[in-house]
């Protein structure tokens, strides 16, 4: 059975990732799909993957008013929201006597203000009943060495997710979090690096992970297609975790 028959659903950062494998998982189950990112290109070419009609806005999470453009360009295509995946998103390390202020920017622009003003720009094109899912990390409550605005920033996300929620309980949207452990996705190269260098990275992820192993885009889409169906109607400002046991062990 299709779960989101009639639904119409934006994923920010559908472009790529886990947020491409979940616009598709969505379209599959029926849903109108507008994804959102930042490379036209890339854009582009998911559409043609996703199907079922789906559409792409270029727009920048941390810019507030791209937001506020994207929502009214879905409303004209399919009309009121009823799902919306705040997963837009890219990870900067470094040692914390490195972290620049630029980089602190920037996380915080668009993991955390990005979040916050995208939730917010989209109310007035909500359905009441909407299901807001947003991505945190499994890191959100851990001390890992150079990710410390990073966790933060998810952390700060994880905490949105129960205000939101106590805040449009009136209208009946939901809004809780998903918090991916290690996912194999592009976000590995994003920072430059040779080969040698991510498939390191990938690998010290993999061998921190009590399942010995990164998660695959497709374990965290059926996590959002849980999070934003009917499935889950009992759950708001609630943590689904994916981590491969991270979190917990
Ligand atoms: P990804 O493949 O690199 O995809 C990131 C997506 O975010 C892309 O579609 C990118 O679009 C978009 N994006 C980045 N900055 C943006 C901005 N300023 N405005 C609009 N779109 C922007 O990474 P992913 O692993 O799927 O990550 C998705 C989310 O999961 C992120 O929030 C990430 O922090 C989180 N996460 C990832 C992992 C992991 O291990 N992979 C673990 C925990 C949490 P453009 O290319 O067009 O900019």
């Amino acid at each position: 059975m299709k779960k989101l028959e009639n639904k119409v659903a934006v994923i920010t950062g559908g472009n790529s990732g886990m947020g491409l494998a979940t616009a598709k998982l969505f379209a599959q189950n029926g849903a109108s799909v507008a994804i959102t990112g930042r490379n036209l290109v890339t854009i582009n070419s998911a559409i043609e993957a996703i199907g079922n009609g789906a559409i792409g806005v270029v727009s920048d999470v941390s810019d507030v008013s791209n937001m506020e453009h994207a929502f009214s360009k879905v409303e004209q295509t399919f009309g009121k929201i009823d799902i919306l995946i705040v997963n837009a998103g890219f990870f900067a390390g470094a040692p914390l006597a490195d972290f620049t202020e630029e980089m602190f920017d920037q996380t915080s622009d668009v993991l955390f203000k990005g979040a916050f003003f995208t939730v917010q720009k989209a109310l007035p094109y909500l359905n009441d009943g909407a299901s807001i899912v947003l991505t945190s990390t499994s890191l959100n409550e851990k001390g890992l060495s150079f990710a410390a605005a990073y966790s933060a920033a998810k952390a700060a996300v994880r905490s949105l997710a129960r205000s939101f929620s106590s805040e449009l309980l009136g209208r009946n949207i939901r809004v809780n979090v998903l918090s991916p452990g290690a996912i194999d996705t592009p976000i590995f190269g994003r920072g430059g690096g040779s080969k040698e260098e991510i498939d390191g990275t990938k690998a010290f992820f993999a061998s921190s992970t009590p399942l010995k192993r990164l998660g695959t885009v497709e374990e965290i889409a059926a996590g959002y297609l849980f999070l934003a169906s009917d499935d889950s109607s009992y759950m708001l400002g609630a943590e689904l975790v994916i981590d491969g046991g991270i979190k917990a062990i």
